[in-house]
């Protein structure tokens, strides 16, 4: 099979993600220094529903210097623009839908630079988006009695979310990395739950603090789930699956974002 087979066999197999509703900003607020909460309203978002805890949304961004929202075409392999370049579309938790009032909350880390982050620190009220989803999440594993929760600031909705989600008899070790005390934010109360903060420290690579308490934590929960910085999300992988045998059926392992590389 040629080369141009093959993306012609792929592209036909991807499945259309769901379409765009636009959206406005409602309401923008300051969680920390380091992550906004911005709530999203408008009639197309009816309907909208959080099927599963950590699902994801795509959000499709302005125009960063008009701060013009351009409606994209799905061509059966990617979104496009109407010129053919690629739209500024960063992913997202689902963090909170409120059906009564139609409004979507994302919760967005401020980090150095790029379209998501700038788009945050600059958004004010009744400046439009779309967003595509929810896409499918993991099931909530029945069996399992304990929970392992490791993610860093990108993974805090969703950590936010499965403490709201798994019931309250089962037991949950979270363990999150911030850049620091004033990037922590408020959790859900779970009855079961023990959450460890860690400091990323000076020089050190994204999630070496997360990987260092997940290697040092002896008894492993039934469950496990990870989220943030892909390399050090692949570390933990490696550690799981090849230091400790753990079963890859009851591990959860997703790189959120890369060091060193935009989303696009
Ligand atoms: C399923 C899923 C759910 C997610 N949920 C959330 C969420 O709820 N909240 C959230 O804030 N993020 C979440 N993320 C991560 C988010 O999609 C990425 O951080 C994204 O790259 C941000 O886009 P950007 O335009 O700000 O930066 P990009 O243009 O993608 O990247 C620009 C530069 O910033 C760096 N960078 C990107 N993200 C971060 C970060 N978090 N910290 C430090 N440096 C970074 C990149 O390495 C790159 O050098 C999620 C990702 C996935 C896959």
């Amino acid at each position: 099979m040629s080369d141009d087979d093959r993306a012609a066999a792929m592209a036909k197999i991807r499945r259309e993600p769901s379409p765009y509703r636009r959206a406005t900003v409602v309401s923008i607020d300051a969680l920390t220094p380091f992550m906004t909460r911005i709530a999203l309203g408008g009639d197309e978002l009816e309907g909208f529903e959080i099927e599963a805890p950590a699902s994801s949304v795509r959000l499709l961004l302005p125009d960063a210097e008009s701060n013009e929202l351009v409606m994209v075409t799905w061509t059966g392999n990617q979104f496009e623009l109407p010129d053919g370049s690629r739209p500024p579309i960063r992913t997202f938790t689902p963090r909170h839908f409120d059906a009564q009032r139609n409004e979507l909350t994302l919760d967005i880390v401020l980090h150095d630079h790029g379209a998501a982050t700038d788009w945050a620190r600059r958004a004010t009220p009744g400046d439009e988006v779309a967003i595509s989803g929810p896409g499918r999440s993991e099931e909530l594993n029945p069996d399992a009695r304990s929970h392992l929760l490791v993610g860093d600031e990108s993974a805090l909705p969703a950590i936010a979310q499965l403490l709201e989600w798994i019931p309250t008899d089962r037991t949950i070790e979270a363990h999150i990395e911030t850049r620091g005390p004033d990037a922590r934010i408020e959790l859900p109360e779970h009855p079961g739950a023990k959450i460890v903060w860690h400091d990323a420290a000076d020089g050190a690579e994204p999630g070496d603090a997360m990987v260092g308490a997940l290697v040092d934590t002896a008894d492993l929960a039934d469950d496990i789930w990870v989220a943030g910085e892909a390399a050090a999300v692949q570390r933990l992988r490696k550690h799981l699956f090849d230091d400790r045998g753990r079963d890859r059926s009851n591990v959860t392992a997703r790189g959120y974002w890369k060091k060193g590389r935009s989303a696009t």
